[in-house]
């Protein structure tokens, strides 16, 4: 476990705009908003990756994580938004301590409602997938494996 800026911003080393905390997670604005509202949940456990989370500390952020959303709503005034939680550096995770991004999403920001991506409209997010096919016998062998471990 690595001591990453979000240990520092917990331990009230480094500020930061907190916008809750319990015993179990904080929650901060980002300072790169993708949006206005952009903001992080972090469970105060420094655990890189969510696998390494702890049940305990999971709980929390699962519980704190929808009325981070609800208020994000009502203060932005946002109809959509993605909560979006990056684990490995191929996955895009640039600070190794688990954190889940909210993000208020707004018509003509990043992905428009209809339409291509703007890139040229200010910051946003851009959701580029590139999906393959899920065959019959693929489901069924990765499948199988998955559930035996759960
Ligand atoms: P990741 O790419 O790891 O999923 O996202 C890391 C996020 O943390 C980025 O959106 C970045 O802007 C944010 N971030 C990095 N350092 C700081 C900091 O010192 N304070 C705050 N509030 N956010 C940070």
């Amino acid at each position: 476990m690595t001591d990453s800026v979000f240990s520092k911003i917990i331990r009230g080393e480094i500020p930061a705009h907190k916008i809750y905390e319990d015993d179990f997670a904080i929650a901060i604005l980002d300072i790169n908003p993708l949006s206005e509202g952009h903001a992080l949940v972090i469970p105060k456990e420094p655990a890189e990756t969510l696998h390494e989370l702890s049940d305990e500390h999971a709980a929390a952020v699962g519980r704190i994580l929808p009325r981070i959303c609800r208020a994000l709503k009502k203060v932005t005034g946002c109809e959509a938004y993605n909560v979006l939680q990056n684990n490995g550096a191929d996955a895009g995770q640039e600070v190794p301590h688990v954190h889940f991004h909210v993000i208020p999403r707004f018509p003509g920001r990043g992905i428009p409602v209809s339409g291509k991506p703007d890139k040229d409209n200010g910051p946003g997010l851009i959701k580029e997938w590139h999906p393959g096919t899920l065959t019959q016998e693929e489901a069924l062998e990765i499948g199988r494996q998955i559930k035996r471990l759960l």
